[in-house]
């Protein structure tokens, strides 16, 4: 079983020696166990902060621990009676090509073949488009007619955003970095346009895609495109905060300007807050099947960038950190 490990907590950007790659066997299963084969491995911008030290809204990483991580796989050998030998999940599976499980262990969901691409249980059927999805509907409440907007756009969480709001009848702006990814938002997802916030002009660029101002504004990113956003936020404005990846490389998290910092010194504040997407847990299998549903039958659009085994993934992950991902950024590990 090949794992990747945490050797060092990161300094700023993950340098080598932090991660490395480990083998060792499977052990026997025991009673109630279940062994399963890593398929497909999904690489998301919240395994950055659990690198680190601070105790954040999740525990850190153990220096020596896989790094953590959800997967699909398949089972390849059950002690329990709700596993069978063929069945294909999404799990906790943390970097590795196997894991154990027991037979019980939560979050461990079976999927259902609705005709959507097994990577996309990581994606915008999974986890990160349930999140663009309740962050959306139940934090940012977005009516038809007014603008909506959302930054790392060509992202799994942000596609599933915008998309999801075209399909409410908003005006749906995006920020993504470079032409190519602004490109695909608008020509590809069908957002009324897209702001490219490397281009040198985002306050301007901004203020032109927004003539009506923003309504709701779905933050992945911090940054600059926060401080440019808080200046066109309309009375009433909701701001469900999602991420702020800019941050997850920063040495000193204590030094870093938060969109909490951002929105909650305006006058009048916006509605305002952290989500997580567990807070729907019990919406799980609702809204996998309604995303899948939409996957299958080709009216969500997506991409997706793939890295070819495990030994690939700590160079996908450090790229993924900096936009170098074009969708959502995964790692095949095995058919
Ligand atoms: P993405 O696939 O969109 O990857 C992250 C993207 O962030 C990069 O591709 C890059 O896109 C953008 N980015 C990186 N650095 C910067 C920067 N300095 N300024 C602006 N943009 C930057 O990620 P996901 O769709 O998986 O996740 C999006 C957000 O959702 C993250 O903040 C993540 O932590 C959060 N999240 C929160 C959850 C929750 O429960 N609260 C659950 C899941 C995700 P570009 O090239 O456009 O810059």
């Amino acid at each position: 079983n090949r794992k990747i490990v945490l050797n060092q907590r990161p300094q700023g950007e993950i340098r080598d020696g932090d991660l490395l790659l480990k083998e060792e066997p499977v052990r026997e299963l025991r009673d109630d166990e279940v062994l399963i084969q890593t398929l497909w491995l999904s690489l998301d911008p919240y395994m950055r902060p659990r690198m680190n030290d601070s105790k954040g809204y999740m525990d850190p990483i153990e220096i020596g621990a896989p790094i953590v991580g959800e997967s699909v796989g398949r089972v390849v050998e059950s002690n329990s009676a709700n596993y069978q030998a063929g069945d294909l999940v999404t799990v906790y599976s943390g970097w590795q090509e196997y894991c154990i499980i027991p037979g019980d262990a939560p979050m461990v969901y079976k999927i259902k073949d609705q005709g959507a691409p097994l990577q996309t249980y990581l994606g915008v059927a999974g986890m990160p488009g349930r999140t663009g999805y309740c962050g959306l509907m139940y934090v940012g409440k977005p009516k038809a007619g007014e603008t909506v907007v959302v930054s790392a756009a060509s992202g799994p969480v942000g596609t599933v955003v915008g998309q999801t709001a075209k399909q409410l009848g908003c005006r749906v702006v995006g920020v993504a970095g470079g032409p190519e990814k602004c490109r695909y938002v608008v020509e590809e997802l069908g957002f009324d346009a897209c702001v490219d916030y490397k281009a040198g002009n985002l306050e301007a660029d901004m203020a032109a895609a927004c003539p009506q101002g923003i309504d709701v504004y779905f933050e992945n990113v911090g940054g600059e495109v926060t401080r440019a956003v808080a200046k066109l936020l309309n009375p009433g404005a909701r701001v469900p905060i999602c991420g702020y990846v800019s941050a997850y490389n920063a040495e000193d998290a204590s030094k870093v300007e938060t969109p909490f910092h951002v929105f909650g010194a305006l006058d009048p504040k916006p509605e305002h807050r952290f989500f997580l997407v567990t807070e729907w847990q019990d919406q799980h299998q609702e809204i996998t099947a309604l995303l899948a549903g939409q996957v299958a039958s080709g009216q969500l659009k997506y991409s997706e960038t793939v890295a070819e085994g495990l030994e690939n993934a700590v160079e996908a992950f450090k790229g993924m950190l900096k936009g170098k991902n074009f969708g959502k950024q995964l790692v095949h590990i095995a058919d």
